[in-house]
């Protein structure tokens, strides 16, 4: 069908590509971008690859307004043997449309995005950093563009995809943070919009996060909505922790985004024969098990770091400094593992890569 091509209008001049050592997260990005609206009776059509652009939109467009948006953040590797790998889309692209569904945005075709972004993806490959640890970051997203300011969902919608590479996450080896456990601000409540990938969320977040920076910390511990008793997740990133040699992380309630990162940790842990545990864990219990000396490891999981070290967790004024504020040997394992097989450099039992 004709509306299922991607017309493909490549740029004139190719922009300077900076050096991979000044590379910083999401600043710069690369030439072309994927576009594709939906309006009615069409649905979604005139899917294009373009050059780099402003998007020109209505004042009146209704995301500027109520919000009504979704995103996605995944990540391209280029191998030691120069190809480039997509580490599980398919699940980025399962969870766009679960967005898409609570925000009340019409779902997209799902194989057809991931052709039309490996498409974009081919075209900008020259882009892809090669340095150690180095990525093309991924950032697919959806804004309501119907110029209309009544509350109610949009009938015109934009679908962009943008890249943008990214240097090493951490360029001087891995770094335990010092994480504060938020006891004032939530994130998300059960039957809000915290399993949703929408940019509310993260507007949300930004006061505790600027609080918990001003006091030297890395990030919060995201705590429930309701009674602020039991642990949510960590900036933005899943959350586990080691206790007496087994693995915890908060069961999916409604309110916690389910990570890609955090299915694969699981499966991976599953795996090595590691038992997983996934329920409610409270505050009061993970304090428990590091007074009796059975907090081994905590860390959070994220396309972005991987695997990011708690060296210390400060909660109603006591520090519980985690294996003496190191990185432990199943976070160090992990990490080795899951960036081995997105960079091609170790065989991949799950088929992740394509
Ligand atoms: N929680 C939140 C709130 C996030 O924004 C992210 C990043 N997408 C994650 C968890 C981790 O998800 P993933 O492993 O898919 O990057």
């Amino acid at each position: 069908m004709e509306e299922w091509t991607v017309k493909i209008n490549r740029c004139a001049v190719k922009k300077e590509k900076p050096h991979t050592d000044q590379l910083e997260f999401g600043r710069v990005f690369t030439d072309h971008m994927f576009v594709m609206d939906y309006s009615e009776p069409l649905g979604w059509h005139d899917a294009r690859i373009i050059p780099y652009q402003p998007l020109s939109i209505d004042p009146s467009a209704m995301i500027f307004h109520y919000g009504q948006s979704v995103f996605e953040g995944l990540k391209a590797y280029q191998t030691p043997e120069g190809e480039i790998q997509l580490f599980r889309p398919e699940k980025n692209l399962q969870r766009l449309n679960k967005s898409n569904d609570r925000l009340c945005i019409p779902a997209v075709d799902e194989a057809f995005i991931l052709e039309a972004l490996k498409q974009l993806i081919y075209l900008d490959k020259e882009w892809i950093p090669t340095a150690e640890g180095t990525s093309l970051y991924i950032r697919p997203f959806i804004i309501s563009t119907e110029p209309y300011i009544g509350v109610a969902p949009s009938h015109q919608y934009k679908f962009v995809i943008i890249l943008s590479p990214v240097g090493a996450y951490y360029k001087e080896g891995i770094n335990p943070v010092k994480i504060a456990v938020e006891n004032q601000y939530v994130r998300a409540v059960k039957g809000g919009t915290g399993e949703a990938k929408t940019g509310g969320n993260y507007a949300s977040s930004l006061k505790a996060q600027e609080i918990c920076a001003q006091k030297g910390f890395a990030q919060v511990l995201w705590l429930d909505g309701v009674e602020k008793k039991y642990i949510e997740e960590v900036g933005s990133m899943n959350v586990f922790f080691k206790i007496n040699g087994k693995v915890y992380t908060p069961a999916l309630n409604g309110s916690i985004l389910e990570g890609v990162t955090r299915n694969s940790v699981i499966q991976l842990l599953q795996h090595w024969d590691i038992p997983v545990i996934e329920e409610r864990i409270s505050m009061e219990d993970l304090y428990q098990a590091y007074v009796d000396g059975n907090l081994e490891e905590a860390f959070g999981t994220g396309t972005a770091a991987v695997i990011s070290p708690i060296g210390q967790l400060s909660w109603e004024g006591k520090d519980l400094i985690i294996n003496d504020s190191q990185t432990g040997k199943l976070a160090k394992s992990l990490y080795t593992t899951l960036t081995n097989i997105q960079y091609g450099k170790e065989a991949d039992p799950f088929n992740w890569v394509e």
